[in-house]
């Protein structure tokens, strides 16, 4: 009988599932993806790899048989112009795959379960200007959360909590901060900003414009995925049971970040604004104090770094994609 350490990982097919899963794996542990889809653009590391709708309580309960930890990072969800338009599908969706993920994880003793909430549950009204204050844990109340995704997201921290308080089940969750990095969706529709402006300056010529959603004064912090990972195993490995942020707490424009991976491209590139297309929120950043208390480390990888081999593997992508299309 070993004791090697059984993980799930939901989710393991997208983005952040798949390199968490490497890291795992990495670090001894057994583990298991599981996802409605396999990981598009690399095999997964995953011992043991199923193909579930998560949606139906008896796939999770085949998902979390013989686990001890759960890490919950399946959800259906995408960028801005993703989750403005398809919120009865993400509440839907993502609901029933969570409520069901974490009850199978009761009724199979899993011992820890790791809920992956996000910064869009931050209320409205504290984001209304570009310069916002960082927001902390105790922000999230009273609520005013993203319209369907962050109240569901928000829903779900709950959960947790009334899980660990009536049946016991030990839980954390964490507040992303825009995650970004080499193996995130790039196109399609569900990509994020960074991957967005990534893909149209890579396909851009020295001199173009491209296009802009809103006047781009918009800010944001964002986080570099292996920055992202390692948050996620220190927290779990943590006491810590209540929601708590994991981002970088550098602000910056959507105007600057045109401008950084232009210059990592080597192009000069012109903005043209597009003030019809959804934006979000005016200004978020995450305020990083509690993180740095409990788990004594803050993400490490520069946005400038984390940029350029975002930017370097999307640019491989692209020209891919256009050497086969000339080949065809
Ligand atoms: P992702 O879309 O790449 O991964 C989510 C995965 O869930 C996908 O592979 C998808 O196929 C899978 N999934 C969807 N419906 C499913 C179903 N019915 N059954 C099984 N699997 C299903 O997203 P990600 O960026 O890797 O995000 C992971 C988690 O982190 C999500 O919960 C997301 O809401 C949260 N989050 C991410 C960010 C970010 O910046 N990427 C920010 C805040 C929160």
């Amino acid at each position: 009988m070993t004791d090697q350490v059984r993980v799930l990982v939901t989710g393991a097919g997208g983005f952040i599932g798949h390199h968490l899963t490497k890291y795992l794996v990495d670090r001894g542990y057994w583990v298991r993806g599981v996802d409605i889809k396999e990981p598009e653009y690399e095999a997964t590391a995953a011992h043991e790899f199923k193909l579930l709708d998560l949606t139906k309580l008896e796939n999770c309960i085949q998902a979390t048989r013989e686990i001890d930890h759960v890490y919950g990072l399946a959800a259906n969800m995408g960028g801005i112009g993703f989750i403005e338009t398809h919120k009865a599908e993400i509440v839907r969706d993502s609901s029933l795959m969570n409520l069901h993920s974490i009850e199978a994880a009761r009724q199979n003793g899993v011992k820890r379960y790791f809920y992956t909430s996000s910064a869009c549950i931050y209320p409205g009204f504290k984001q209304k200007t570009a310069d916002v204050t960082p927001l902390k844990e105790e922000d999230a109340y009273p609520a005013d959360a993203e319209d369907g995704y962050g109240w569901e997201k928000l829903y779900m921290e709950r959960v947790c909590r009334h899980y660990t308080e009536d049946f016991g089940l030990d839980t954390r969750v964490v507040r992303f901060h825009n995650i970004f990095g080499p193996l995130g969706t790039y196109d399609g529709g569900r990509e994020k900003s960074p991957a967005a402006i990534c893909r149209k300056i890579a396909l851009a010529n020295d001199g173009d414009d491209i296009e802009v959603w809103g006047d781009g004064e918009q800010t944001r912090s964002y986080c570099y995925i292996d920055d992202c990972v390692e948050g996620i195993y220190r927290l779990m490995q943590s006491d810590h049971r209540e929601p708590i942020n994991l981002g970088q707490d550098r602000m910056i424009s959507i105007n600057e970040l045109v401008d950084i991976v232009s210059k990592i491209a080597g192009k000069r590139i012109g903005k043209r604004y597009d003030t019809t297309k959804p934006q979000g929120v005016r200004g978020r950043n995450s305020d990083n104090t509690r993180l740095r208390e409990v788990l004594k480390w803050e993400p490490q990888i520069s946005l400038e770094e984390g940029l350029a081999r975002t930017y370097h593997w999307i640019e491989a992508k692209v020209n891919q994609g256009r050497h086969s299309a000339v080949t065809v």
